[in-house]
């Protein structure tokens, strides 16, 4: 059982898909990895550290490659690069099938079976592989530090010699995973916190980190399935819209991370709110990569519109690759130990697992997966088994892809808005088979203060739905 570690190849990404950490874990469950040279060096992993877990450093991806049974990657690799790989291997990752349809059936030609993290429902036994969580947390957080590098000023309240510094006033909108780290971050730097969400539940959530909690009277719970946000009436955006224009004109900085699944991120701050906003503020849009919530945003650039930076980086995990590659490694860690036949110390797929149901893209020639399945020749019949429970049990995270294709214009497949059965969201996934409700790991992990409550507990069973990862077009994780 060989696995293989290459350097990311995406323009920008500085990832990699495991750490010393996760190789002796997996030497340990029997296998040998194979990494190439260089590929930690972005999230400072060295390739001594690599050879030091038992790992073999090879100076080429085709070395490392060779009759590998396994990659693991941060994006999507082209069938192409994947070349000396076995005919059969795995393929894990955040494959970002969505408007990519054309790369997924080439690694389905290629013979290989892939699997796309962001599929992975969201229920408590795959709590550990959960990719949009551990990836939305970290950007949660890297979004109020780059907005306080932005800002120009110190965010807490200092009472020194020489004067009184005031507290920066900083609000976040949308709370669920990302945003609600970002609230315990910017309440870490000495914030003074206000969010807003359309979930009543999510009060509770932000409360608990000790900010303030805003919501318009005329929007009592705007809870949609599976624990997620309904998009609003119009009525309800006007509400909003009100308050929220009140509410940023005072606001130092601002951290938007509002989705709704299998739509567009909505549009909440509009040019004339960012000119309502005193010169030297700051708003990072963490909704960039869908749409953007602002509407000056202009996805992976940073502007300054009339003295307000608008930060619009649509992979801010990866500026904290160290950290991101750590988690992102974990999750993938956990996945394949799924996988793996202890005893044998031999790969042995359960292909009727239901998280390998819920991730499956490709396999024995062809693209199984129930939401890709125009988009190349169906599977041979022996093989349909993990199709049919696929589209049952997971279901893909559509809503990221519709936003996507929309914003590529590319030949994907229309996203779960336009396919009512298919669940959009994507990083939601759920419980509801089991009965169970995992925590959000950003309520867990956001929490700085053991008061915070879990997310979870409040949101309702969910169904285990799919979304497109936090990435970019390229295929962010
Ligand atoms: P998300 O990325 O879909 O959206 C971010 C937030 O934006 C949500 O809280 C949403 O309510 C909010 N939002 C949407 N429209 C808005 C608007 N107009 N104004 C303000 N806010 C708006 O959400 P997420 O981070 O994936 O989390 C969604 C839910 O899933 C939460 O309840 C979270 O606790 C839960 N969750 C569960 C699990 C799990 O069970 N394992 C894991 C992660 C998240």
């Amino acid at each position: 059982m060989k696995i293989a570690i290459l350097r990311e190849r995406a323009e920008g990404e500085t990832r990699v898909a495991a750490t010393p950490e996760t190789i002796a874990k997996f030497i340990g469950l029997g296998a040998s990895v194979s990494v190439e040279k260089g590929a930690g060096e972005a999230s400072r992993i060295l390739d001594s550290h690599y050879t030091d877990a038992g790992a073999k450093v090879e100076a080429t991806a085709a070395a490392a490659l060779k009759d590998a049974d396994i990659v693991l990657t941060v994006r999507r690799p082209a069938a192409s690069a994947l070349k000396g790989a076995k005919k059969d291997a795995l393929v894990i990752g955040a494959l970002d099938p969505y408007g990519h349809e054309s790369d997924i059936a080439a690694l389905a030609k290629a013979g290989f079976s892939a699997f796309t993290m962001e599929f992975m429902p969201r229920i408590t036994r795959a709590q550990v592989m959960d990719i949009l969580s551990s990836q939305a947390n970290l950007a949660g957080y890297q979004a109020v530090i780059e907005a306080a590098h932005a800002y120009g000023r110190a965010l807490p309240m200092m009472m020194t010699a020489a004067g009184t510094v005031r507290a920066a006033k900083v609000f976040v909108m949308g709370a669920g995973v990302a945003g609600l780290q970002a609230i315990a971050t910017a309440k870490r730097l000495g914030g003074a916190v206000s969010a807003t969400d359309v979930r009543a539940a999510a009060g509770e959530q932000v409360e608990s980190l000790g900010a303030k909690f805003i919501m318009t009277e005329a929007l009592k719970d705007a809870s949609g399935e599976g624990g997620y946000a309904r998009e609003l009436t119009k009525e309800e955006q006007a509400a909003q819209a009100e308050l929220v224009a009140s509410h940023i004109a005072k606001q130092d900085i601002v951290i938007t991370t509002a989705l709704i699944p299998g739509r567009p991120a909505p549009k909440l701050v509009t040019k004339a709110m960012v000119e309502s906003m005193a010169p030297g503020s700051v708003i990072v849009d963490l909704a960039a990569e869908r749409g953007g919530n602002v509407e000056l945003t202009k996805p992976g650039e940073t502007i300054v519109h009339k003295d307000v930076t608008i930060i619009g980086i649509t992979n801010l995990q990866g500026r904290i690759p160290a950290t991101a590659s750590q988690l992102y490694a974990k999750n993938l860690l956990a996945f394949l130990e799924t996988m793996v036949d202890k005893e044998a110390k031999a790969l042995k797929v359960n292909w009727d697992d239901e998280l390998v149901k819920a991730t499956l893209l490709t396999r024995d020639g062809a693209v199984v997966h129930p939401n890709f399945a125009d988009a190349a020749p169906k599977p041979a019949a022996k093989k349909t088994a993990a199709k049919s429970t696929a589209s049952k049990a997971n279901t893909s995270r559509t809503a990221g892809a519709k936003a996507s294709a929309a914003k590529t214009a590319s030949a994907s497949k229309p996203a779960a808005a336009d396919k009512p059965a298919a669940k959009p969201a994507a990083k939601k996934a759920t419980a509801a088979k089991s009965g169970t409700v995992s925590k959000p790991a950003a309520a867990k992990s956001a929490a700085a203060k053991s008061t915070a409550k879990p997310a979870a507990s409040k949101s309702t069973t969910r169904k285990t739905t799919a979304r497109k990862p936090a990435a970019k077009k390229d295929g962010d994780a």
